[in-house]
C-alpha cells in the first residue's frame, strides 16, 4: 500500500474472529499468533524470535494523549524505542522529539522533521554534541549544572536553555534524580551564571522518574517548577516553556493527566505565552510491541513424576525452558528497566488452541546465552506438555527492550513485523501516506 520495501503485514489481522476484534489485548495477542502462523507457513524451520509492532496502538495512545492533555505537546523520548516506523508515524502525527544524543538527533532530522521540534533533553552533553546541535539548528536543550553552561556558551551560545530541576522520583521504577536535576536551592545561582554568560534560559523541565506508579508526584513537581519560574523572573528572564518530562505509565495515564492538569491550573493560572511540552516514552510504545520466542531447549526430569501434573505450588521449578531471546537481548528490560516477564503459550504441538485446563508444572524460562544470569522468568506455571519447538509470547515489549539489546554470544536481535492493525488502520495508513507525500521516504 505504501511502497515497495515496507515490511508491513496487514494480513496478520483480517483472520481475527469479528467478536474479538474490538478488544485491544486479544487483538495484539492474535496478531502475534497470526504472524507466527504466517511465518511458519512460509518456512517450516522458522524459529527465530520476532516482534509484532501494531502501529495503530501507537496511534491510539496519541489519541489518548490528545484527549487527556490537549494543552501539552508530546515530545516523544526517542531513547525508549527508536524504531523507524514508530518515529515516522509520530513525525506524521506532528509530535516533537526528545533526543539524548547526536545519533538520535540525526535519526529524527533524517525523517525531515524540523529542528524546532526537537528538545536535546540530556543535561550532560559532550561539547562536540552541543556544537553539532548548533550546526543542525537544534536550539532547545536542557542543563542542570554550571559546567554545562560554560560548554554551551562556547559551543552553541544561541541555544535556548531549559533548566532541569530535581523533583521527587521515589515513586518510579527508574529513579533519575541520583544522576540529573538541579535542586531548587541551586537554581538561582545557575540562572545568575547563565545571565553572566549571556545565555538565554527559556524555561524549566523535570522528570519524575521513568515508570511512575504514583502520579500524585506530578503535583509537587509542578509546584517546584512554579517556584523555578519565579526564580527565573528574579534573575531577569521571562520563561516561556514548561517541560513536564516523562514517566507516564499506560494504566495510570488518565490519573497522571488529572493531577497534571489540576496542578498546572493551580500554579500556572496565567499561561499566556507559556508553551507546555512533555517527554513521554514508554506510554507511546510499551503495549504496541509483542514478542514471540521459540523454545529451543528444555531440561526436565527424565521420568515425569505424576505429582508434577497440576502442581503450581512447588517453589523449585521442575522444568527449565530455554528460549531464543534473553536478558542480553530484548529482555534487558528485566535488568535495566526493572520489569518482570510474563510468558503465555502461543502454540503447543503446532496448535494455537491451548486449553486453560492443560496440566501445568512450575517452570523457569531462560535466555539462549551461556550465562546463568540470563534468566527471563525464575518461576511460572506453564503447561507440562510444552516441548522444544513450541512458541511463547510476551506482551508489553515495546519500551526499553530492542533499543538496548546486545548480540552477546552471537545471538541476533529479533526482527520486527509491522502492522497498521485493526483499529484505526486507515488513519495510520493515511498519516504515513501523508508523510510519504511530503517527500519523506518510507
Ligand atoms: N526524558 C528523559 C530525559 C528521560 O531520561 C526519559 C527516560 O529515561 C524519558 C524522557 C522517557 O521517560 P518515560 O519512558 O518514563 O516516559
Amino acid at each position: 500500500i505504501l511502497g515497495a520495501n515496507i515490511p508491513f503485514n496487514d494480513n496478520i489481522f483480517p483472520s481475527l474472529p469479528p467478536l474479538l476484534h474490538g478488544h485491544p489485548d486479544v487483538h495484539l495477542r492474535n496478531g502475534v499468533m497470526n504472524a507466527y502462523s504466517l511465518a511458519a507457513t512460509h518456512d517450516p524451520d522458522a524459529e527465530r524470535a520476532f516482534f509484532v509492532a501494531d502501529l495503530s496502538q501507537v496511534y491510539r495512545q496519541h489519541l489518548r494523549w490528545q484527549a487527556c492533555l490537549p494543552e501539552i505537546q508530546p515530545f516523544y523520548a526517542v531513547k525508549c524505542n527508536p524504531d523507524p516506523y514508530v518515529l515516522r508515524l509520530l513525525a506524521a502525527l506532528g509530535t516533537g522529539f526528545d533526543c539524548a544524543s547526536n545519533g538520535e538527533i540525526s535519526q529524527v532530522l533524517d525523517l525531515g522533521v524540523d529542528p524546532s521540534r526537537i528538545v536535546f533533553a540530556n543535561p550532560c552533553k559532550a561539547v562536540s554534541f552541543v556544537r553539532n546541535a548548533g550546526r543542525v539548528g537544534v536550539d532547545l536543550m536542557t542543563f542542570d549544572n554550571a559546567d554545562e553552561l560554560y560548554k554551551i556558551a562556547r559551543a552553541h551560545p544561541g541555544a535556548q536553555l531549559v533548566v532541569r530541576i530535581l523533583t521527587d522520583d521515589t515513586k518510579s521504577l527508574c529513579a533519575l534524580g541520583v544522576k540529573f536535576g538541579a535542586p531548587l536551592v541551586t537554581v538561582p545561582g545557575l540562572l545568575a551564571k547563565a545571565k553572566e554568560l549571556n545565555l538565554n534560559v527559556v524555561g524549566v523541565s523535570f522528570h519524575v522518574g521513568s515508570g511512575c506508579y504514583d502520579p500524585s508526584v506530578y503535583t509537587d513537581a509542578i509546584v517546584r517548577a512554579g517556584a523555578a519560574f519565579d526564580m527565573g523572573t528574579e534573575a531577569g528572564y521571562q520563561f516561556s516553556l514548561l517541560d513536564v518530562g516523562g514517566g507516564f505509565e499506560d494504566a495510570l495515564f488518565e490519573q497522571a493527566a488529572t493531577f497534571l492538569t489540576a496542578a498546572i491550573a493551580a500554579h500556572f493560572p496565567d499561561r499566556r505565552g507559556i508553551k507546555i511540552i512533555a517527554e513521554p516514552g514508554r506510554f507511546y510504545v510499551s503495549k504496541a510491541f509483542s514478542l514471540a520466542v521459540n523454545i529451543i531447549a528444555r531440561r526436565a526430569p527424565l521420568t515425569e513424576a505424576p505429582s508434577l501434573a497440576q502442581d503450581t505450588s512447588l517453589d523449585q521449578p521442575s522444568v527449565m525452558y530455554y528460549i531464543n531471546d534473553g536478558v542480553y537481548g530484548a529482555f534487558n528490560c528485566i535488568m535495566f528497566d526493572h520489569q518482570t516477564a510474563h510468558p503465555y503459550v502461543l502454540s503447543m504441538g503446532g496448535s494455537f488452541h491451548v486449553m486453560d485446563s492443560e496440566p501445568v508444572a512450575s517452570s523457569s524460562v531462560w535466555g539462549p546465552t551461556c550465562d546463568s544470569i540470563d534468566c527471563v522468568c525464575p518461576s511460572t506455571p506453564l503447561p507440562s506438555a510444552l516441548r522444544v519447538g513450541d512458541w511463547l509470547g510476551f506482551d508489553n515489549m515495546g519500551a526499553y527492550t530492542l533499543c538496548a539489546a546486545s548480540q552477546f554470544n552471537g545471538f541476533e536481535v529479533g526482527k520486527v513485523i509491522y502492522t497498521t492493525g485493526g483499529f484505526h488502520a486507515s488513519e495510520v495508513r493515511s498519516a504515513l501516506a501523508r508523510f510519504a507525500a511530503q517527500g519523506h521516504g518510507l
